[in-house]
């Protein structure tokens, strides 16, 4: 027997996101089809206020609320502007966040370069992160805090060797702390804290 069609496309829209597979989106559906209307539409809700509540920052790309053109640590006069660590994710702001042992900035990537997967730069937020360079007034210190995998090593290559000269920078990389292929999103706080203050020239 088959679903009712409103029930069978929450399922599928359930099977689309990461980590979700036909079974658990069964379960969900009938969470929510076993409740009241009002907690499937308050969730239903929040979804749909992603995206109209939040955008990127116009500087570092990291997530903020859409009433706002900066997000609260670029707006922050505490933060050294001239240090900017560079992440892939969002997530990986937050991740560092907690340690609270970095008083920089930020540059959200947006993944890191994958041939294979069709991912060059003009996919990344690597123009963006030398115009802002670019509108600076130097020594900066350049972060790497890409995920310590192969791609995430690439790209922090490729934007070091893409430099635009005349961009007074240091580069350095946070140490090597984690395991290789490790998710810095997933680090524990005390061994990020750790990476960023034992962070070594790149
Ligand atoms: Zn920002």
């Amino acid at each position: 027997m088959e679903f009712p069609k409103a029930a069978d496309e929450a399922i599928e829209a359930f099977c689309r996101l990461p980590g979700i597979g036909r079974k658990t989106a069964q379960r969900l559906v009938q969470h929510l089809l076993k409740h009241d209307a009002f907690q499937a539409e308050r969730f239903a809700s929040s979804i749909a206020d992603l995206h109209a509540k939040i955008h990127p920052c116009k500087q570092c790309y990291h997530i903020t609320e859409k009433d706002r053109v900066l997000c609260a640590i670029c707006d922050n006069p505490l933060r050294d502007k001239q240090q900017i660590c560079v992440v892939e994710d969002f997530m990986d702001v937050f991740a560092i966040e907690q340690t609270r042992s970095f008083t920089g900035v930020y540059h959200v990537l947006y993944g890191t370069l994958s041939p294979i997967s069709g991912i060059g730069p003009e996919k990344l937020k690597i123009a963006e992160l030398f115009h802002r360079m670019l509108g600076m007034d130097g020594p900066i210190e350049l972060i790497f805090a890409t995920n310590p995998t192969l791609e995430g090593e690439a790209t922090a290559m490729y934007i070091k060797e893409h430099m635009p000269a005349h961009i007074e920078v240091s580069f350095t990389r946070i140490a090597k702390g984690m395991p290789m292929g490790g998710d810095i999103d997933y680090a524990d706080e005390i061994t990020l804290g750790n990476a960023l203050s034992a962070r070594v020239h790149f």
